[in-house]
């Protein structure tokens, strides 16, 4: 089982955020709360407004993606590059899609359909909640041309599912898990590090468990403490201590790694930022990075290197050689790597060799002869 996405057939989204739609829930990292008022429900005016917007903006994003290959209308140019291209997908982001009403799930998947008649658009992706998902939803999301379903599970500990206040059960996940395998559609889950009443150990079962689940791709992110959320009360009085950045990257690149030698691609890590999260006072604490997924990655090859280095080294000169995707990975950020290197082993200088046929996620490292290659599939766990 390898379902490495190469960058070629990764989808294109174009995302559609639904945040104004509400959810009953109140986990306690989320502030949709806070944006929307606990019982917000959707309103005829929100969902028309969204739906006004949708067409326009995902018609843009077709003309905009194509315009530098084709030429000519719209229509011709799909038709010139079916097959070739990648897959064009909308996804409905922001809250839970199907604990919507089920006539705002069909108004906003509707207001898709005549992108994917014409070609535009190839599937619609949705994110939700484990025990929102059965039979009947199902066949309504399939009905209108959805493949790929994004459950939020965060954790397979029940009790850090209970301490997060998340209103659901590892068992609602298995069930939602095996209903959308059993449909045919793309399964991908998210899952949080650093939750209430969670830890390296009760972290590395629900990745464990998750790997079980079999899902075509997962998302991780640290927990943040958000202002307007239960945890940023819990943290103001000490009951709730955020992870550091140092801890929340140790226990993403043992996630990362176990997820990658299960063939299980790991799409996010750490959340996107965006001017509304670093809006001053909106993270209150927590390991934020602009950049988390960089810095995990980053810090595995500097593990990666270290490992190698500890074998015997004949000259103060390294080179290193690797994919070009991992460049900013090995010189690390602001080149942190290199100098941390050169300082600890006591190199006069590191010299960096790209190589087209070099795997992603892999490092040779040449000190005279060849030192040895490492990489994700074989790098100890420490
Ligand atoms: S279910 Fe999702 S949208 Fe609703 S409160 Fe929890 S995290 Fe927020």
């Amino acid at each position: 089982m390898t379902r490495n996405i190469k960058s070629s057939q990764r989808p294109f989204i174009m995302p559609i955020f639904v945040p104004h739609l509400g959810c009953p829930h109140q986990c306690v990292f989320c502030n949709q709360s806070s944006i929307t008022g606990s019982n917000s429900k959707a309103s005829p005016g929100s969902i028309t407004e969204i739906i006004n917007d949708l067409s326009e903006k995902v018609t843009l994003h077709c003309s905009e993606l194509l315009f530098p290959v084709f030429q000519g209308p719209l229509n011709d140019q799909l038709r010139a590059q079916r097959g070739r291209a990648r897959r064009r997908e909308v996804a409905f982001y922001g809250g839970s899609f199907t604990g919507m009403d089920k006539k705002v799930q069909i108004q906003l998947l509707s207001a898709i359909q005549h992108l994917i008649r014409k070609g535009l658009i190839d599937s619609i992706r949705v994110s939700t909640r484990p025990d929102y998902i059965d039979p009947q939803t199902l066949h309504l999301l399939r009905e209108h041309g959805v493949k790929t379903v994004e459950l939020g599970v965060q954790s397979m500990v029940e009790e850090v599912l209970r301490c997060s206040r998340r209103g659901h059960t590892a068992e609602d996940v298995l069930k939602a898990a095996g209903l959308l395998h059993g449909g045919g559609f793309e399964l991908g889950i998210q899952i949080m590090v650093g939750l209430p009443g969670d830890d390296a150990l009760r972290n590395g079962h629900t990745v464990d468990r998750v790997i079980r689940l079999n899902p075509h791709f997962v998302r991780i992110y640290p927990t943040l403490v958000l202002k307007g959320t239960h945890l940023e009360k819990w943290y103001h009085s000490d009951r709730y201590t955020p992870l550091s950045l140092k801890e929340a990257v140790e226990l993403c690149k043992r996630a990362f790694l176990k997820f990658h030698r299960a063939g299980i691609p790991v799409i996010r890590l750490g959340l996107q930022s965006s001017p509304e999260l670093e809006t001053k006072g909106c993270i209150v604490a927590g390991p934020y990075h602009p950049a988390f997924g960089h810095v995990v990655e980053s810090s595995l090859f500097y593990d990666m290197a270290s490992h190698l280095m500890g074998k015997r080294l004949k000259s103060r000169i390294l080179r290193a050689k690797v994919s070009p995707s991992d460049l900013s990975n090995i010189r690390g950020q602001k080149n942190e790597n290199l100098s941390q290197l050169k300082q600890r082993f006591g190199l006069l200088d590191i010299q960096i060799e790209v190589d087209e046929e070099q795997p992603r996620g892999s490092l040779i490292l040449i000190n005279g002869t060849k030192l040895n290659e490492v990489s994700y599939r074989t790098l100890p766990f420490s």
